[in-house]
């Protein structure tokens, strides 16, 4: 988890007069990070004086906005004399009107039934949020002892002549205390991945071990289940065949045989 960041404070007063932005109530950030990133970071700090002031005309009181990146609160504010004080998570920057209006009803005027619109866009976007999340967790190949894409690599060129094509990265597996089963690597046909037991990054495991599973693997592209297979992956006859081409089939067999005991134990990161 990263630590939630909290954008400066905002202050828009309204009762007619336009927005007034005061000077960040916190510590402003390094000139060196604010211009690693500028255009982003002036977006989102448009869109804060763009909200309070917006939210300022339509409660007549000063608003002050802080915008967080804290998933566990998503809208919290605080009435007092000297005006509004709301703390909003960045997705409400691009809150659509109705919503506008249900956040200035819900924290400015205490009517709790606009809850329910806040909640239905925060359930829509928090979708959307994982969605993209999602696409952006790439494969990660490089673990404390291997880096499964040089593995990869090389498998595929000394079997294969590079034709698999795949990508390849660690699993991520639930911390489960005790296993009774391990399964190694797995292939996914629909995204071309591959991905690698966590408990084989490991410095007891020898490199060539862990290509035999990568090899194992890209064996799946070339010989798919055929259809029917079910849930379990299916090793047609073929698929057999080539495998036992790999030179130290008889070895990775035996090793894993003897060594299946504390991988089934590893305790992994
Ligand atoms: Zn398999």
């Amino acid at each position: 988890m990263s630590p939630a960041h909290q954008l400066p404070l905002f202050s828009a007063s309204g009762a007619g007069t336009d927005p007034v932005v005061a000077a960040p109530a916190s510590s402003p950030s390094p000139p060196a990070a604010a211009s690693r990133t500028p255009p982003r970071r002036d977006e989102v700090l448009d869109k804060a004086q763009g909200l309070a002031a917006q939210l300022s005309r339509v409660l007549g009181a000063t608003v002050r906005l802080a915008v967080t990146d804290n998933r566990s609160t998503m809208v919290s504010f605080r009435r007092n004399p000297s005006g509004l004080q709301l703390r909003l998570h960045h997705m409400f920057l691009d809150a659509p009107p109705h919503v506008v209006e249900a956040l200035a009803d819900y924290a400015g005027r205490g009517r709790r039934k606009a809850g329910a619109v806040l909640d239905g866009y925060i359930r829509e976007r928090d979708g959307h949020i994982r969605r993209v999340r999602t696409r952006d967790e790439r494969l990660q190949p490089l673990g404390r002892c291997f880096d499964l894409r040089e593995l990869y690599a090389r498998v595929n060129a000394a079997h294969f002549g590079g034709a698999v094509q795949a990508s390849i990265g660690w699993a991520r597996t639930p911390a489960r205390r005790r296993r009774r089963t391990i399964r190694l690597g797995v292939y996914e046909h629909a995204s071309r991945e591959i991905r690698i037991h966590p408990a084989l990054d490991d410095p007891r495991v020898p490199a060539w071990f862990v290509e035999f599973v990568v090899f194992h693997e890209m064996l799946h592209q070339l010989f798919p289940s055929p259809a029917g297979a079910g849930r379990r992956q299916h090793h047609p006859r073929a698929f057999r065949e080539r495998e036992r081409t790999f030179p130290l089939y008889e070895a990775a067999l035996a090793w894993e045989k003897e060594n299946l005991p504390w991988l089934l134990r590893a305790r992994l990161p």
